[in-house]
């Protein structure tokens, strides 16, 4: 896929959620899977659901496998990771794809919807030479690569990382329900999509016995020691590191120390122990408040209802996937801050969760000053439901994006006389200084045309926003790919 021509279309649509006619069954098949990578624990099998195939294709009423995979001689799509690398990675990227969904439709109650025109996500287990993954709207897929690692001289697939596909699934999944989040240019809603997409990862992990129990054996159910589930894509950060000649032992770790600080303070970029604005950074301020919380209840599982620290585990993200199906129905629409959302999770536990662990989430949130401490009133604050489009133009010193218009979605109950006065005009344009500083927006020229791999740096970031060209006019759309 990163090879094809697109041209972007920026606008997004989400499809009806009406219920669909009915469809085949499919049936249940064997593949193979693991929750974290070999570098923690070698593969397992899975049950996938409704799997409908023709021939040499796969896919499920939601999900549909961009590679040719044949079964196995017993019928099944289990594969020896070291001697079927490719098959094994496209058996083990559809099958994490489609459970992934499953676990999460099953807690929020209903489908959710892709930010595409398409019924189904499309699976690309291996889209040629490069150490990424990431999810494209526009293409309507997640997207997976292969790198040598040049240290081990091994092949890194980063499809066979279950908590790396489960990550772009996150992606694909919020950005479903809530596409505004991907127009927004603050750094809390890029940081809270960077936070759900690795917490999708780390909440799929949870649902897996095996893995409980090696993090059952590394913490004895302490997880304020760093841990297999508190790692992400150790074999990926291995490999990153290892290319890019730094000491890595995976790419980002939820058992971190990182508080909310105002954002203007903080570099757009920074080695990975300091906090920068850049949106993977900046969601480990909120991965840090979520996972104090986890601690806390995986602790009180075993101290107070008998369970081992395996069954904790278990439990306790079990909790968790319901706690986010819950906010997510209620969740801010347009640009909002970690402020905010925390509010809405803490109202979901106290509404639909009975408040169980409303003081766990509270002290971690307060921990990493996203909420104030202290005896203050509950906050009532949780962001806007209903949002309007605000068209900003960039007057003043942007350089080659001087002039240019940019739009975002705000508070439809906020007008104002003149919306370029407004604190959110204000707002944008300093968070368009920002990127623009940072080098985050891809100039292009009238008539340029624009393919999908021209949509990241080269480091393979995909920009936050590329010029478009209307009527003459410079426009600045926001980037709908994220890795
Ligand atoms: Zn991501």
């Amino acid at each position: 896929m990163i090879n094809s021509v697109s041209s972007p279309n920026f606008n997004f649509s989400v499809q009806s959620t009406a219920a669909p006619a009915a469809a085949p069954q499919g049936e249940t098949i064997e593949f193979s899977y693991n929750s974290q990578d070999r570098l923690v624990k070698s593969a397992d099998t899975v049950d996938v659901s409704g799997v409908r195939r023709e021939g040499a294709s796969l896919s499920t009423e939601r999900v549909k496998l961009d590679a040719s995979l044949k079964p196995n001689a017993e019928g099944e799509y289990v594969f020896d990771q070291e001697t079927q690398p490719k098959s094994f990675t496209a058996a083990h990227s559809f099958a994490s794809v489609a459970n992934t969904l499953k676990m999460f439709e099953e807690a929020y109650g209903q489908k959710v919807p892709w930010a595409t025109r398409s019924e189904q996500l499309t699976v690309v287990p291996d889209g040629g030479e490069m150490l990424n993954a990431y999810y494209s709207r526009n293409d309507g897929s997640v997207n997976f690569f292969h790198s040598l690692d040049p240290v081990t001289n091994e092949m890194i697939y980063s499809g066979q990382s279950g908590e790396a596909v489960s990550h772009e699934v996150g992606h694909a999944m919020l950005d479903g329900l809530r596409p505004d989040y991907l127009m927004a240019w603050s750094p809390d809603p890029g940081g809270f999509h960077e936070h759900f997409a690795d917490m999708t990862g780390f909440l799929m992990a949870t649902q897996d016995d095996a893995t409980c129990e090696i993090v059952a054996k590394e913490t004895g159910g302490d997880l304020t020691k760093d841990n297999s589930l508190s790692y992400t894509a150790e074999e990926l950060g291995v490999a990153i590191g290892n290319s890019s000649g730094t000491d890595r032992k995976f790419i980002r770790n939820a058992n971190n120390d990182f508080k909310w600080q105002d954002p203007s303070t903080l570099p757009h970029n920074a080695p990975p122990d300091q906090l920068s604005t850049e949106m993977h950074s900046w969601s480990q301020v909120y991965t840090g408040a979520m996972y104090d919380a986890f601690t806390k209840m995986v602790k009180r599982g075993m101290e107070e209802e008998g369970m081992t620290a395996a069954q904790a585990i278990k439990d306790c993200g079990a909790q968790f996937i319901e706690l986010y199906a819950h906010t997510m129905k209620e969740a801010p629409r347009g640009d909002f801050s970690y402020k905010q959302m925390a509010n809405c999770m803490l109202r979901a536990d106290r509404e639909y969760m009975g408040g169980k662990n409303q003081t766990f989430l509270r002290e971690g949130f307060i921990g990493r000053n996203i909420l104030p401490g202290g005896m203050s009133v509950q906050s009532h604050d949780y962001g806007a439901q209903v949002v309007r489009p605000m068209t900003v133009s960039l007057d003043g010193d942007f350089g080659m994006f001087s002039g240019a218009k940019v739009q975002t979605y705000v508070d439809a109950e906020k007008m104002y006389v003149n919306d370029s006065q407004s604190s959110e005009a204000k707002e944008l344009r300093q968070n368009m200084k920002r990127l623009i500083d940072a080098g985050r927006i891809l100039y292009t020229e009238p008539n340029q045309k624009i393919e999908t791999k021209d949509l990241f740096d080269n480091k393979g970031v995909p920009y936050a926003g590329v010029v478009r060209w209307v009527d003459g006019n410079m426009v600045i759309e926001r980037n709908t790919i994220i890795n």
